[in-house]
């Protein structure tokens, strides 16, 4: 305990780091971790944005090292002159965060850009690193030089890699990861914080949903997630034109500067006719009680998910869900018992599923209350807390 008279900082337990605070899924995860994790947790983001802003109230402020947004923003294809000015700002951004992280005794990286950056930062510090992986690493969308370049990081300096599901921990080792290092850690949530509707719940919250969004007393269902090509709101759309009596909330903003398939999206609506039977509500902070109103929680990518929340969430509300099949969703959703999987990007299989659900109460209440008795278990988030704790006691173990 010498050199430090409060004894504050020996508490200091793992600094989580992200490379962007926008509110993704992997963001809300790391301020999950915070908020409910012991006292010694704390978080960091390298760029401004919301999700510093949330915990700036808390008892756990993040760490903003904001010049890591222009840094890590560079582009493949930049010039060779952006590039080596990159470079050079990743060095510099690794030393500002070893000199933040002083005092944790390990670094997690909650992204790969993150990687990179804590992978740098932990060298200086000789500190121990976590890569926590919420991404199938295998997916198309990443380049071969991306996906190399993190397997060998990780590889190389990384003590342990938590994965976020089943999917991404087999992902990770098929792209050369070492299976040695891996371990799962869901995503988990507090059910205190998720509000039930519908007739297990609070019916009222139905009538709430519809007077704020004036809908009418046909059915609504709700489809949450960032506005981007993967997560299918265009094959909820398709779906919407053939069942004529259904009415769609779609949630969320294009996260990461794709304001321009918001425009596409609500033209689509239009187009499709469809204008008087959806509302398209932008980045809502208050999903858990928007989810709680609608009659059906739809989920569309037409990518398998590498973990999936709003379908944990989705259950959580005591909602029926319908699910694409594939990736975390397929380890989250039992078909048929706990919500109903469809074929990603068919949309005449989700308009069936929806309409199964409209006809049918009793499976739609039956399919609802399995998934939420069965969610609130599997994904507490006391128990990711522990799982992750467990990793980083692992890590620290002498020797
Ligand atoms: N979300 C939100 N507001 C919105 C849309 C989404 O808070 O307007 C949250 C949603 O509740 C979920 C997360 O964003 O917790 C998305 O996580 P998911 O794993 O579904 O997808 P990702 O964004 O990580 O691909």
């Amino acid at each position: 305990m010498t050199g430090d008279p409060s004894g504050a900082r020996l508490e200091k337990t793992a600094l989580f780091v992200s490379h962007t605070a926008e509110m993704g899924g992997a963001e809300l995860f790391l301020m999950d971790l915070v908020r409910h994790g012991p006292p010694g947790w704390g978080a960091c983001f390298l760029a401004d944005g919301p999700a510093a802003r949330v915990l700036e109230g808390s008892a756990r402020p993040a760490i903003v090292l904001a010049a890591g947004a222009g840094v890590l923003s560079v582009r493949r294809g930049s010039s060779a002159f952006r590039l080596g000015g990159a470079a050079f700002g990743v060095v510099r951004l690794a030393r500002d965060l070893a000199r933040a992280a002083r005092g944790y005794r390990v670094v997690c990286a909650n992204s790969q850009k993150a990687l990179f950056v804590a992978a740098l930062a932990t060298r200086l510090m000789r500190r121990p690193l976590v890569w926590i992986l919420h991404d199938i690493l295998t997916d198309p969308h990443f380049s071969a030089a991306t996906r190399r370049a993190a397997v060998i990081v990780a590889n190389l300096c990384a003590s342990r890699v938590v994965a976020n599901s089943s999917v991404t921990a087999q992902a990770f080792v098929a792209a050369g990861g070492r299976a040695s290092k891996l371990h799962v850690v869901h995503n988990g949530f507090d059910p205190a914080a998720h509000p039930r509707g519908g007739l297990d719940g609070d019916p009222d919250r139905g009538a709430a949903l519809r007077a704020e969004f004036g809908f009418d007393a046909r059915s609504v269902v709700g489809l949450f997630g960032r506005l981007t090509p993967w997560k299918g709101q265009h094959v909820l759309l398709a779906a919407l034109a053939t069942v004529p009596n259904v009415q769609a909330l779609v949630v969320g903003g294009p996260l990461f500067g794709e304001a321009e398939h918001e425009a596409h999206l609500k033209r689509a609506a239009q187009d499709l006719g469809l204008s008087d039977r959806v509302r398209f509500t932008g980045f809502r902070a208050d999903v858990p009680d928007l989810m709680a109103g609608v009659d059906i929680v739809v989920h569309a990518s037409t990518e398998a998910e590498p973990f999936g929340r709003v379908v944990v969430e989705g259950l959580l509300a005591g909602r029926p869900v319908v699910a694409t099949r594939g990736g975390g969703v397929a380890e989250i959703i039992e078909d048929g018992r706990t919500g109903l999987l469809v074929t990603p990007g068919d949309p005449d299989e989700l308009a069936e599923a929806i309409m199964r659900l409209v006809s049918d109460p009793v499976l739609a209440r039956s399919l609802a209350q399995a998934g939420r008795a069965d969610v609130a278990e599997r994904y507490a988030i006391t128990t990711t807390c522990r799982d992750m704790a467990g990793v980083l006691t692992d890590v620290l173990r002498p020797g």
